[in-house]
């Protein structure tokens, strides 16, 4: 049986993709004849590969990118009567996590030119209360971490990273993992690598981690130097209400592998967006993403905007009809009717809706080769031409 490169079922080209070769395939089934399938072997040695890809002391793998937000915030202390800040651009997950522990999300409007949260509009978002800023590295490409940790220690409040997109991206030379007090990654199949459904926290802090890693496993602990009385051998105890946010191994084997690739990955992601770039540059309806100088995206999305919010149900129809299954990242978080019945109200952030109204997220996923690319490049141009 062989793995074509990009195995598609219809011809219709996503805005993103999983790249599954015969390496991860055969990497699974040696999991699935061995005689761990959920937490065994294969989940500290991918955690092992974690920490080296990021640069980080500890990585702490779970079952998703949400629950690794969740145990983050976790970890990190935050609970009932806290607020964090976030951005409105990003997937409701980074909100919702918060909400589960009881606290509640202020959200700072983004950046007009990199759709990043804009640290001055945190900056005045900042009450008693706040507990944690969360920068989501929306697309891949870092947010100013240098200028949100200035704020965060001026508050003595911690500052977290949403780093879902942007696994193997840099910002000032710094790889991501090493930004925040901890990130919250994901290993959704659209993401820079998959296991399926997976998440990870990676961070220095000792504390942090050993909490998250509990609240991984319904709060229990069998560390020895933990335990506040001992009975036996079979002896364990419950310090916090967690949860059963285990990664099995099947998919620690499956990210291991990913992983190996990663770099590959984002070269490939790099060399789309730099076709884009330069072949869509002289395309007067749409204006192509900014990076700023000291980033190096991850490129997990690539979103243009259309100049004219009017014209952009036009752009995104045209796009779909000529086969391209394209996406808008992201309705603003507070627009939801949920959020919505907490109270907040359309208009808070207008940076971020103009931007939501004016985006398209067009296809970039390392199986992408230069022959469909190109034909992608010629929708795009042909559709814009229309508007
Ligand atoms: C994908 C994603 C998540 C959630 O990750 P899951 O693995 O799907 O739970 C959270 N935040 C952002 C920004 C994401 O893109």
């Amino acid at each position: 049986m062989s793995f074509a490169r990009w195995s598609q079922v219809s011809d219709v080209i996503p805005y993103g993709r999983q790249w599954i070769d015969d390496d991860d395939v055969e990497a699974v089934a040696r999991v699935l004849r061995s005689d761990f399938l959920t937490t065994g072997p294969a989940v500290p040695q991918f955690e092992e590969e974690l920490m080296r890809a990021t640069d980080s002391r500890h990585a702490v793998a779970l079952n998703s990118g949400t629950s690794a937000l969740h145990a983050m915030y976790f970890a990190a202390g935050i609970g009932p009567g806290d607020e964090i800040i976030t951005t409105p651009m990003t997937f409701a997950a980074t909100a919702n996590a918060a909400l589960y522990l009881g606290a509640s999300v202020r959200f700072a409007d983004i950046d007009p030119d990199t759709g990043n949260i804009d640290p001055d509009r945190v900056a005045e978002q900042i009450t008693e209360r706040t507990k944690a800023i969360v920068a989501v590295d929306y697309t891949g490409a870092p947010a100013d971490y240098d200028r949100l940790r200035a704020i965060a220690d001026r508050h003595g409040v911690a500052l977290l990273a949403d780093a879902a997109h942007s696994l193997g991206a840099r910002y000032r030379g710094r790889p991501v993992g090493t930004l925040a007090d901890a990130s919250a990654l994901s290993f959704h199949p659209v993401k820079p690598i998959t296991t399926g459904e997976g998440g990870a926290v990676v961070t220095d802090d000792d504390v942090l981690a050993r909490r998250a890693a509990r609240f991984r496993t319904h709060g229990i602990t069998k560390e020895s130097a933990e335990l506040e009385a001992g009975d036996g051998p079979w002896y364990y105890e419950q310090h916090d209400l967690g949860f059963n946010y285990r990664l099995t191994d099947l998919q620690a084997a499956l990210g291991s592998s990913q992983l190996r690739r990663l770099d590959q990955f984002i070269a490939r992601r790099r060399e789309i967006a730099a076709r884009y770039q330069s072949e869509l540059a002289d395309v007067d309806a749409i204006e192509l993403p900014v990076t700023p100088t000291g980033i190096d995206s991850g490129w997990h999305l690539y979103v243009v905007r259309v100049r004219d919010a009017e014209r952009r149900r036009v752009f995104f129809d045209g796009l779909r009809d000529r086969g391209l299954a394209v996406q808008v990242h992201y309705i603003p978080v507070y627009w939801h009717p949920y959020y919505r019945s907490l109270g907040f109200e359309r208009g808070q952030c207008p940076v971020a809706e103009d931007w939501y109204g004016r985006a398209v997220s067009l296809p970039i996923f390392p199986a992408l080769d230069d022959a469909k690319l190109s034909s992608v490049i010629a929708a795009v141009r042909e559709t814009a031409a229309t508007l």
